[in-house]
């Protein structure tokens, strides 16, 4: 694995877990304030609020797959045979 991968998945989960810190923890000086937000108003709602609409898949075919036939040559690897060195007695 590459190192830049590695720090962003780190510099991701990081960010993750701040944020579930953050909003698990924070609070507000007075009501009013936490009427308007919106991390308040769904943790202490009742039901969960529908956010987002997901609409149906539509499925449609974006490309067609041709099966080829491979062929692959059979060599011989004998490139170790001139290599070998004097035997020791
Ligand atoms: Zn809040």
């Amino acid at each position: 694995m590459r190192v830049w991968v590695r720090w962003s998945a780190w510099l991701c989960l990081s960010l993750m877990l701040w944020t579930v810190a953050a909003e698990s923890t924070h609070n507000h000086p007075n009501r009013t304030e936490s009427t308007t937000c919106s991390i308040c108003v769904v943790a202490h709602s009742a039901s969960p609020a529908v956010s987002t609409w997901h609409g149906a898949p539509v499925f449609a075919a974006v490309a067609l797959f041709r099966e080829e036939g491979l062929v692959a040559e059979a060599r011989p690897d004998l490139s170790h045979l001139g290599i070998r060195g004097p035997p020791t007695a």
